[in-house]
């Protein structure tokens, strides 16, 4: 029983290995991260601060899927990787902080008091964890490095409730609500239970009573070939 973890330290090499490692039977994968750093590849670098699925650190890719590595255990054959769409810095652990700046770029981040104090009342968005897993699951960021993504959506759709709104409305219309597929990859990948992909679809909502729609509606065909004429 063997586990793959793909290695990166371009101070040494600057393309990745894939480096093969048993499995500690019964114990995590963050647990057999550490095992394997204690007892058998002290260079092995990965995150990992609660170890109780609070903190986010340690989420990763496991056979393409991103998973908080303290929540899983590991079967035969796993391959691990860092979390898709983040600037490696060594072996798995990555840089959060340019997705993180997706939430100032649709000013998320900086909200007065009284409109975090209203937005406890949804509570679910409230206990976003910063894990990135939507974010490393979503195909869009596959082609649109500046989509904002999951997890900046659904913390503006817990603004968006708050009266004043139209800010939030506003800076969501550019690589924002309209450029989501609604696949569902976020939700299925979001240990906390929230649901990014109705948070999405409530803020099409809520753009189109504040007057915008959809920028993709104009090149549907709707199966009519309009050069026929009538
Ligand atoms: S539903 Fe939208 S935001 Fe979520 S993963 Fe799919 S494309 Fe990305
Ligand atoms: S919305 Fe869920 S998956 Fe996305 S960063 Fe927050 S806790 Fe992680």
């Amino acid at each position: 029983m063997k586990i793959t973890i793909k290695r990166f330290d371009k101070r040494k090499e600057p393309q990745s290995i894939d480096m093969n490692y048993p499995i500690f039977e019964g114990l995590t994968l963050l647990e057999n991260f550490i095992k394997i750093k204690t007892t058998l590849d002290p260079t092995l670098s990965f995150n990992g601060v609660c170890r109780s699925g609070v903190c986010g650190s340690c989420s990763v890719m496991v056979n393409g899927k991103a998973v908080l590595a303290c929540s899983y255990k590991p079967k035969d054959g796993d391959h691990i990787e860092p979390l898709n769409y983040h600037e490696v810095k060594r072996d798995l652990i990555v840089d959060k902080s340019g997705v993180q700046s997706t939430l100032i770029t649709a000013k998320t981040w900086l909200q007065s008091d009284a409109k975090k104090e209203n937005a406890n009342k949804v509570e679910v968005q409230s206990s976003c964890i910063l894990c990135d897993s939507c974010f490393a699951s979503c195909p869009v960021m596959a082609v649109n490095e500046n989509f904002l993504g999951p997890f900046t959506l659904t913390k503006a759709y817990r603004y968006s409730i708050q009266g004043d709104n139209r800010e939030t409305i506003d800076l969501i219309q550019q690589n924002g609500v309209w450029d989501c597929t609604l696949c569902g990859e976020c939700t299925l990948a979001c240990p906390q239970g929230i649901d990014p992909k109705m948070d999405i679809m409530n803020l099409r909502s809520r753009s189109v009573q504040a007057g915008y729609c959809d920028p993709n509606f104009a090149n549907m065909s709707f199966g009519l070939d309009f050069t026929q004429g009538f």
